[in-house]
């Protein structure tokens, strides 16, 4: 693992995050949204949001922001958008859950684009921090067969062997990242975020993930009285799920820190995809029949985060327990999908 050292010498003026402009790309997306309200209410006084999607496909658009809507894998694009900014968020990526990413990996490692111009248009435009968004998909697959792990811990990541396509984009980025620091002196902080889930995000369309995508199916479900349910692979597959409000905050600790090395931001609320599935049918007062689809994408065997050196660095811990979590996902999905039932 790379070590931890004190910051370098700060390119660029600004040290918090309220003294100057922040920039967050992938704005209109699931975790940016969320990110873009937590800096306003921390009290950035000026945040542009920027993400190529049309705005009225973003989850949240907040009109005290500066919204835009650009492509972010042309590098004049990220010149324009860093033009002013002190601190840049950048989330921008084109991913989804396990179905999206084993089915598009070429589109998942064009992502490249956005991080590798985003950090050359950064470090010429004099910005003071970066901040990466990487995934628990760097670490080594054959680290993640059995359904027991005790939970990733950073140096995992190596020897390289991450998911194929997405992975290896974020692992790519994340080096990027690291010798845009060494070299020019940029400050860069990067999160391993593991599978975030929450309101304001995908749950249909085929880039939503499990919480999600299980809300969606136990709400049908119950909408329309057939009590089945298509579960991928045999469900005893274990992961774990960090509530958005605990990555904002973490997110905002991990940018704020010392820290120069890619860290866990996840939950160790380790459970299987069955015990998830109960715990929807629980908060819908429905028990349903499954049908296990063992040929689908169904990803690593087990997956956790081990966050002992988040907790011990930045004294962060998630927050918000899967079951209260998946009570707030599930209410809002289900105002969404009855919402839409009654158009
Ligand atoms: P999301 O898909 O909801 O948001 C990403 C946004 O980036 C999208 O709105 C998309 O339109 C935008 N985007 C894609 N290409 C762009 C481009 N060329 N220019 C401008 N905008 C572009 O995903 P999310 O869940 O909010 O994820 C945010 C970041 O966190 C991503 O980098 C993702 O890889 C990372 N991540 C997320 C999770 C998770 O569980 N959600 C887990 C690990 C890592």
């Amino acid at each position: 693992m790379i070590q931890a050292q004190e910051s370098q010498t700060i390119k660029g003026s600004i040290n918090k995050m309220t003294d100057g402009k922040v920039l967050v790309t992938g704005a209109g997306g699931f975790i940016g949204g969320h990110l873009v309200e937590y800096l306003k209410n921390k009290g950035a006084k000026e945040i542009v949001a920027i993400d190529k999607k049309p705005y009225d496909q973003w989850y949240q658009v907040h009109d005290y922001a500066d919204n835009r809507v650009s492509d972010l894998q042309y590098l004049e694009n990220c010149n324009d958008a860093v033009k002013g900014v002190d601190w840049v968020y950048n989330l921008a990526a084109d991913m989804g859950g396990m179905g999206f990413i084993e089915n598009n990996k070429a589109l998942c490692m064009l992502s490249v684009l956005i991080n590798t111009h985003m950090l050359e248009a950064a470090r010429h435009a004099d910005v003071s921090r970066f901040f990466y968004a990487s995934s628990a998909c760097v670490y080594n697959g054959e680290k993640q067969q059995d359904v027991n792990n005790p939970g990733l811990k950073e140096e995992d990541a190596y020897p390289a062997l991450a998911e194929d396509g997405y992975g290896w984009e974020k692992l790519f980025s994340e080096r990027m990242c690291r010798h845009f620091e060494e070299d020019f002196n940029i400050t860069c902080r990067v999160a391993r975020f593991h599978n975030v889930y929450g309101p304001f995000g995908t749950y249909d369309g085929g880039r939503e993930k499990a919480p999600a995508a299980m809300c969606r199916k136990v709400i049908n479900a119950k909408l329309t009285g057939d009590h089945n349910i298509e579960i991928w692979g045999d469900g005893e597959q274990t992961r774990s799920f960090m509530y958005i409000d605990d990555c904002t905050n973490g997110i905002d600790k991990i940018m704020e820190s010392h820290i120069d090395f890619p860290i866990n931001l996840g939950s160790d609320e380790m459970v299987s995809i069955n015990q998830l599935v109960s715990i929807v049918e629980d908060i819908a007062g429905i028990t349903l029949d499954r049908h296990y689809k063992l040929d689908a994408p169904k990803g690593v065997r087990g997956r956790s985060s081990d966050n002992t050196l988040i907790k011990k660095e930045l004294d962060w811990a998630p927050n918000i327990s899967l079951r209260e979590g998946m009570e707030k996902t599930y209410a809002w999905i289900y105002d969404q999908m009855t919402a839409k039932a009654t158009v």
